[in-house]
């Protein structure tokens, strides 16, 4: 099923094994390869090539430019052609439509590798894969699969505008408005913080068609960018600074009645069931990202002597190596156990803030101790340990604060108990 995509990364790829220890500095070993799970069997054959297949990609191709797009504050097109051209934009698209028809799991492989090399690549592949696509394949009719399907996995990226300024845990009381005007629906508004939003041609725009209604009114939208949506602003950002997280203006833009996806006034239910799912993926990017530092920090810690022995021989080392370790296997299995609950039909949504929620933290912790255990050089921008840590932050903010997944786990818990 998954043959395409392992198939296509795997074939293209060529290991320039120079480059894998280019991360930090020169002379010291940095395994990026160096967490082969052991306790988690539960991966297919096909996973496991997946997951080779795209590490090699994410060190060989991506690895080269991660501090420059950083410090540019912009993706490098090559990455995004890469990535269509590796099939890893179109995961679980039907392979009738251009996609790999692979599993929701391997998408989470996806993201969760990109992250350990860049969390910046992964969330754009993230928000493509896991929103966008989800939508359209789920939610589309025959003719809009049949327009953008082969369109999102060969070739354009795609955003998913639903956060607005004066609407973010708050989505629903977002205040795009949308008119119908013969066959078209006129929109008129603004979205914030659009993800992909600078390189995007295919958009999905949450507008409300009738306010009186409250969120029933809200409906779901594909746009092109030829429309004419406009970047309004593009974010300076503490951190994944090469993925574009923009504000769009909608002024009068037009859209085809035939654009709506869904029904009129589903867009509510669609955001809610997507952004549960969406969380799962946000858990395995924060996941990937605590074990890129944690790879890139410990062996280094074996090298480094103080007093004579290597500092990673220290007691006190040693307790918060193993701490951050226990911390990452949790955080391995909350995220895969998501998705395999998904997967099976069996309830999620509490399963699936839980990893959020706890990846996100574990990718702070655990970035901001590699740091610490690298002393002065984690602190400095060549290892590209402290951008982990800042790309970590994050995690506690979009696809639903923290707050707010804690929030979820706690209405769960109010309906079991009392
Ligand atoms: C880099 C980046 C990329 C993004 N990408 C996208 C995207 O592609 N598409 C999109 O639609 N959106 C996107 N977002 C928006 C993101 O989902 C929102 O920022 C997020 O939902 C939080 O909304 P807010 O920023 O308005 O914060 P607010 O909602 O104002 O929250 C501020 C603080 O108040 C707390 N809070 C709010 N309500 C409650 C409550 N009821 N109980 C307890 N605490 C509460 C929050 O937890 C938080 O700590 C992105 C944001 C960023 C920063």
């Amino acid at each position: 099923m998954f043959r395409s995509a392992a198939f296509r990364a795997c074939s293209s790829l060529r290991p320039r094994s120079a480059q894998v220890a280019r991360g930090f500095s020169t002379s010291r070993c940095i395994r990026s390869d160096a967490y082969v799970p052991t306790s988690l069997d539960t991966f297919t054959e096909e996973e496991q090539m997946l997951r080779e297949a795209v590490r090699r990609f994410a060190v060989d191709v991506v690895g080269p430019k991660v501090r420059e797009m950083d410090e540019n504050e912009k993706m490098d097109p090559s990455i995004i052609k890469g990535l269509f051209e590796q099939g890893l934009m179109g995961i679980e698209i039907d392979p009738d439509h251009g996609g790999a028809g692979s599993s929701f799991t391997s998408a989470l492989i996806v993201i969760e590798e990109l992250a350990k090399v860049d969390p910046s690549v992964s969330v754009m592949c993230d928000v493509h894969n896991t929103l966008v696509n989800t939508i359209i394949r789920k939610h589309g009719t025959k003719e809009q699969q049949d327009k953008f399907l082969p369109l999102l996995a060969e070739s354009t990226l795609s955003s998913f505008c639903l956060s607005e300024p004066a609407s973010g845990s708050d989505a629903f009381a977002l205040q795009t408005r949308a008119k119908k005007e013969g066959d078209h629906w006129i929109l008129n508004g603004s979205k914030m913080w659009i993800t992909n939003s600078y390189e995007a041609d295919i958009f999905l725009i949450f507008a409300n068609i009738d306010p009186s209604k409250g969120y029933k009114g809200i409906t779901c939208f594909i746009a092109t960018k030829d429309m004419g949506i406009k970047i309004a602003k593009k974010e300076q950002k503490l951190g994944i600074r090469a993925s574009s997280t923009c504000t769009l203006n909608f002024d009068d833009l037009k859209i085809p009645v035939e654009n709506v996806i869904g029904s009129e006034g589903k867009g509510y239910k669609i955001a809610i069931e997507v952004l549960n799912e969406g969380r799962i993926g946000i858990a395995a990017q924060m996941l990937g990202l605590a074990q890129g530092a944690f790879d890139k920090a410990v062996p280094y810690t074996y090298q480094r002597k103080q007093f004579g022995q290597p500092i990673g021989t220290f007691q006190g080392m040693q307790f918060q190596i193993a701490q951050a370790a226990i911390d990452l296997e949790a955080a391995r299995l909350l995220t895969y156990n998501a998705a395999r609950r998904k997967e099976e039909g069996k309830p999620f949504t509490k399963e699936a803030a839980m990893a959020k929620y706890w990846s996100s933290q574990v990718a702070q912790r655990v970035s901001g101790s590699a740091i610490e255990w690298a002393g002065g050089v984690g602190f400095t921008r060549e290892t590209g340990i402290e951008k982990y840590w800042r790309d970590s932050k994050i995690g506690a903010i979009y696809e639903g604060t923290s707050n707010i997944q804690l929030q979820t786990i706690a209405k769960f818990i109010e309906k079991e108990y009392s």
